[in-house]
């Protein structure tokens, strides 16, 4: 078991300076020229806070305390002298808005080792404080508190110390045991010593990890790049993290193909309580979720998920919205589904099935069968699955564009699950047609529909054809338009049969 650095998460009630605080810490503490390599949060940064008498080398720093004889070349020698380095190192997560830490939460996964609350000098305790503190009692969280803002001119140290104290906070030198530092997170008064005092927070708590083990932790950013894939963010908690392994998450799994460390350095292997990179994942995990070696975590995928809990679906099941998903990677697929999902909040949702990769006949029959919706995103539909789809009548909303999808199928539901468009339901169809022209009586569902108006015909979820209103009657009597629960008669021109349980729709 080998000493690791703590993992330190900032809170406190909002614009009390957490953000300004662990910039000001990230870029004192990590050497210009390395940090200048940090374009993009991955969701955490790691800190080595220098002694005060601080060697000039590196090296003799690395040594220092160390036995002559583990000061050699060699893995374990290398360890022991990671180990000692590791008493000086922080990790903070810097999720911006913290969504990550609540995540983890969620999650069941204690991710944080320990807290700093940011109180406002100018501002003092406030209902995000009280927020803060209540989740760091529930954890029994260890945490010190910072003082913030001391250079602003409203600054009164004194009433926070007091207000803490009301919200059951004792702070040392104050009639109890919390340690806490005075700082400007602006100018960076007291923040050197605010980190010694984490650090001896943290020698506490003496947290440990198991090199011998492969590694554990949990997802703090995902990202999608065009040229690179999928890249994973990560807090190493235990083990070792190294390329070349199976890797899972309860969402989603992949085989590291290269590691990183936070300033997108490759590296080699990574030990807690790094942050790191890493590349290809399959699928996009979530933020918060715990990852492991090996491909035990993923559960059959969420979409597979939805797609065992389905029951099939009946035709009066109209309030159900069936889809086939298609896209062309396993990253666009994420996003397809997560569109899906996100606009069929008021309905509910079944999908089908979801692959990667064009769209086949075999699709158009599946659809067909289960009266789906296709969907694909940034796919080709073949030639053949084309005209199957025309001649069975399935609609297929295919786009390279999210919002264009996102559109489509909006007005897709309107108009089908919602019913949230202005319709006539055919009650009846009379006599035989004269060639394009049909005498239909039906009632109007959403109003008001107009004479001349042209409309689609929809039977169930399936787009039958289009036509036009040549004459409209409410009560036997020639009417320009009627409202919503009238029933009307109507001389439609149109090339398809109408039948009675049709919906003419006006889009
Ligand atoms: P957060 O919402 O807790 O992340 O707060 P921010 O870090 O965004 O800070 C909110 C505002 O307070 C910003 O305008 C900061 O510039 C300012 N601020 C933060 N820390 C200090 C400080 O120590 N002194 C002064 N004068 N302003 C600060």
């Amino acid at each position: 078991m080998l000493k690791r650095p703590p993992i330190v998460v900032v809170m406190g009630h909002v614009d009390h300076g957490k953000t300004t605080l662990l910039d000001y810490i990230r870029k004192t503490n990590i050497a210009t020229k390395e940090a200048g390599g940090i374009t993009q949060s991955i969701g955490a940064y790691e800190i080595e806070v220098r002694p005060k008498d601080e060697p000039k080398s590196r090296e003799s720093v690395a040594n220092r305390g160390i036995p002559r004889e583990a000061r050699a070349i060699g893995s374990e020698a290398q360890a022991r002298r990671d180990d000692f380095a590791n008493v000086r190192k922080i990790t903070f997560i810097d999720t911006p808005g913290h969504e990550a830490f609540s995540n983890m939460r969620y999650h069941g996964a204690r991710a944080a080792d320990l807290a700093i609350l940011v109180v406002a000098a100018d501002d003092g305790v406030k209902p995000q404080t009280k927020d803060a503190l209540k989740h760091i009692l529930e954890e029994k969280l260890p945490f010190v508190v910072a003082i913030n803002k001391v250079d602003k001119p409203g600054a009164d140290i004194e009433k926070v110390k007091l207000d803490l104290g009301k919200a059951g906070v004792y702070l040392e030198g104050f009639g109890g045991n919390v340690s806490w530092h005075a700082i400007s997170a602006k100018n960076g008064e007291g923040i050197k010593e605010l980190l010694d005092i984490v650090l001896l927070t943290a020698e506490v708590e003496d947290l440990k990890y198991d090199s011998d083990v492969p590694a554990s932790g949990v997802v703090t950013s995902v990202r999608l790049e065009p040229q690179k894939g999928i890249i994973v963010g990560v807090l190493i908690e235990n083990g070792k993290l190294v390329p070349g392994k199976f890797i899972s998450t309860e969402s989603a799994s992949g085989k590291i193909k290269v590691i990183e460390d936070f300033l997108g350095r490759r590296a080699e292997s990574l030990v807690p309580s790094s942050p790191a990179l890493i590349y290809g994942f399959n699928e996009l995990p979530k933020i918060g979720e715990e990852f492991i070696i090996g491909e035990e975590l993923k559960k059959p995928s969420i979409l597979k998920k939805e797609e065992g809990e389905a029951k099939p679906i009946k035709a009066s099941d109209d309030k159900t919205l069936a889809v086939i998903l298609k896209a062309d990677e396993a990253g666009s697929l994420e996003a397809l589904k997560n569109l899906v999902v996100s606009i069929a909040a008021e309905f509910s949702l079944n999908i089908v099935a979801s692959s990667v990769g064009q769209i086949h006949e075999s699709d158009i029959k599946q659809a067909e069968s289960t009266k789906a919706l296709v969907l694909g995103f940034r796919v080709k539909t073949g030639p053949a699955a084309v005209n199957l789809a025309r001649a069975r009548k399935i609609t297929v909303i295919n786009s390279k564009i999210i919002y264009e999808l996102e559109k489509s199928l909006k007005d897709y539901s309107a108009k089908v699950i919602l019913k949230d468009v202005r319709s006539i339901e055919i009650l009846a169809v009379f006599g035989k047609p004269k060639g394009k022209e049909k005498v239909i009586g039906g009632r109007v569902v959403l109003g008001p529909v107009k004479s001349q108006e042209s409309f689609e015909i929809w039977s169930d979820k399936t787009l039958i054809g289009a036509g036009r209103i040549i004459n409209l009657q409410s009560g036997r009597k020639d009417v320009l338009e009627a409202e919503a629960n009238q029933e009307v008669g109507l001389l439609v021109e149109t090339e398809e049969p109408i039948k009675v349980g049709h919906r003419l729709v006006f889009p």
